[in-house]
């Protein structure tokens, strides 16, 4: 993650920057901010920054190798820790893997839902209606790795998201290395509740305060993510008070936003719209992977629901009011099962390609073509 994908907080940054410029960053920071704000992903921007090998007055270069390792987390010198809950007997037996799959869990949860909180990250793991920590063993291991030299002769980064998880014992462990890192060592503390801190860990890190955001933050976010238009994102900045987690769970929620997408898309294929089709696929590739990637999702999930009117089992379609009158029309008047099927196979050709590096433009165009043909191809048999 780079400065430049979190929202506004121009403050933040610029004192960030200025203190790793002038060789003065604190080496324990504390990145502490409500929920919904960029409290994760400040510390990791910092981090990617830390690293960049052609880093300018304001931002990590995006390109550079370290840059791409940061983009997955996969820096070797970038260390993380996250609650957990304790192992049970039959996880223990394999215990790597189990680990493994934490970590990547954690990766994924810092690269996609950045703006989550600790409950998103209970989901995520299966987690629910169990104990979270952060172990004294955890905190011997945070002091073991950091022990050892660095891979690459850089900087040594250790981030403990969810710091407030720290048991007693944990925390006390921390003290001494918290205090007085070695050279090159920083610590990024992470939290959302700051009152939960021992006053031990408080005294001892130097504060970074990440405010929520402004509305009209939140707004530009929205839009240049391609989440939604203009007006509903005004409406939606406005109640989400600050948090981009609220206000990305409204506009999922206020209404479909992608089947809304793939409807109109699918209108214009329908109408034979080339220009305006041309358009969309232009529009589409300014959005990014996740927005993408959803959006050709909705098709194969619309793809589904006709092949599900079709075989009149109706009461599994997911869909509801507009939506579902858009399945229903498609599947009596237009599409078949062949048809439905064919749809179906075609998204998931674009989303294999789309995670391959595809161009967005060129996947999205062809796709087009494909839904272009095939609704004139059954449109006609219909007729
Ligand atoms: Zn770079």
């Amino acid at each position: 993650m780079q400065f430049a994908q979190i929202p506004g907080l121009k403050e933040t940054k610029e004192r960030l920057t200025k203190a790793v410029q002038q060789n003065h960053l604190a080496h324990s920071l504390l990145f502490h901010g409500p929920e919904g704000s960029a409290s994760l992903g400040m510390p990791i921007a910092l981090a990617t920054y830390l690293y960049c090998e052609n880093r300018t007055e304001e931002d990590s270069c995006g390109q550079c190798g370290s840059c791409q390792r940061m983009a997955k987390l996969v820096m070797p010198d970038f260390n993380f820790v996250f609650p957990r809950v304790s192992l049970t007997k039959e996880e223990e037996k394999k215990a790597d893997e189990v680990n493994a799959k934490l970590v990547a869990n954690f990766r994924d949860f810092c690269t996609h839902q950045t703006y989550g909180n600790i409950q998103d990250f209970i989901h995520l793991n299966h987690f629910e209606k169990k104990k979270l920590n952060i172990s004294v063993g955890a905190a011997r291991e945070v002091i073991r790795s950091l022990a050892l030299s660095s891979f690459e002769g850089s900087y040594k980064i250790m981030m403990i998201w969810g710091v407030e998880y720290l048991n007693i014992e944990a925390s006390n462990a921390l003290l001494k290395i918290l205090e007085e890192p070695q050279p090159g060592t920083f610590f990024m503390l992470v939290t959302s509740q700051p009152d939960q801190l021992l006053t031990t860990i408080l005294s001892r890190t130097q504060k970074i305060n990440v405010r929520g955001f402004t509305d009209e933050e939140i707004q530009n976010f929205l839009v240049e993510s391609g989440k939604c238009d203009e007006q509903v994102a005004k409406q939606v900045s406005m109640i989400a008070d600050g948090n981009i987690r609220a206000a990305l769970r409204m506009v999922d929620q206020v209404e479909d936003r992608q089947v809304i997408w793939v409807r109109d898309w699918f209108r214009l294929c329908g109408i034979r719209r080339f220009s305006e089709i041309f358009d969309l696929a232009e529009k589409f590739q300014k959005t990014d992977l996740d927005f993408q990637r959803s959006i050709f999702q909705t098709g194969m999930n619309v793809a589904r629901e006709i092949l599900l009117h079709n075989a009149q089992l109706d009461q599994m379609l997911r869909t509801q009011g507009e939506d579902r009158d858009f399945v229903e029309k498609i599947a009596t008047h237009v599409l078949d099962e062949d048809a439905a099927s064919e749809l179906y196979e075609k998204f998931n050709e674009a989303i294999y390609h789309l995670d391959r590096n595809g161009n967005a433009k060129l996947i999205f165009t062809d796709l087009s073509m494909d839904i272009l043909l095939l609704l004139a191809r059954y449109a006609k048999k219909a007729a």
